[in-house]
């Protein structure tokens, strides 16, 4: 097997090993996903130019704001990355340390997580958009405060505007009470899609709480199969 072939075959060793890994190997199937990779199909980049020229500017000013004390605290603000025309959006709650010191979403040990669910959709990292409500890193990780979501919600709301994915998946409580609109509790409303402006919003499990609670691994493919679905039928 020449190393092309091997590269292709990647998405879908990571996919089988991330079933095995949640005891979820008969949910290996053929599919959409599946055929994309056996083909070699690349990310879906979009053409919109327009839409990455506008990101960059509303990075700009992220990395230049002082809306709210987490200026003071910060290495580097996150305002996000992937595709300016992303079908699929994940949004988390805020950086963590390593976010911080890079300036770039879900790096670390949840990122690596992320990464591997993504991989297990059949999506690749480029061909997703990632990004927090929160652009700069709470002290000691803690949940957002809500003058800090007032100030820095608009960030990602501007984002979403932009790139208007087809859905949004919420990476756990905070995320998924910003898009709900009110106060939610994870264990009952994962998996269950809700509409934000005309976009299908998923809530999951952040990966963050997987890496603490393996068992649920299991619930967030069970959701991230009805995304799946919902985004192959179009
Ligand atoms: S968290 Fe948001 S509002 Fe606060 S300083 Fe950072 S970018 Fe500005």
């Amino acid at each position: 097997m020449d190393d092309a072939a091997k590269g292709l075959l990647g998405p879908a060793e990571e996919r089988i090993r991330f079933f095995e890994e949640i005891g979820a190997d008969f949910l290996v199937r053929p599919g959409p996903a599946s055929s994309a990779d056996a083909a070699g199909a690349g990310p879906r980049i979009s053409s919109a130019s327009g839409n990455a020229a506008e990101l960059e500017a509303l990075a700009a000013e992220i990395s230049a704001c002082r809306k709210c004390a987490l200026a003071d605290v910060r290495n580097r603000s996150v305002a996000g990355e992937g595709n300016p025309s992303a079908r699929l959006m994940f949004v988390g709650e805020a950086p963590g340390a390593d976010e911080d010191l890079r300036g770039i979403p879900f790096i670390g040990r949840a990122g690596k997580l992320l990464d591997r669910i993504i991989a297990a959709m059949g999506f690749d990292r480029q061909e997703v958009f990632i990004a927090n409500i929160l652009k700069c890193r709470p002290p000691n990780n803690r949940d957002p405060l809500p003058d800090e979501v007032r100030a820095c919600s608009p960030y990602l709301l501007r984002q979403v505007e932009i790139i208007r994915p087809e859905v949004i998946v919420t990476l756990g409580k905070p995320a998924t009470n910003f898009f709900y609109g009110r106060e939610t509790a994870i264990t009952v409303v994962h998996g269950r899609f809700f509409d934000f402006n005309g976009i299908q919003v998923m809530p999951t499990y952040h990966p963050a709480f997987l890496l603490r609670n393996e068992r649920f691994k299991r619930d967030v493919w069970q959701d991230m199969r009805q995304v799946m679905a919902f985004l192959d039928k179009k």
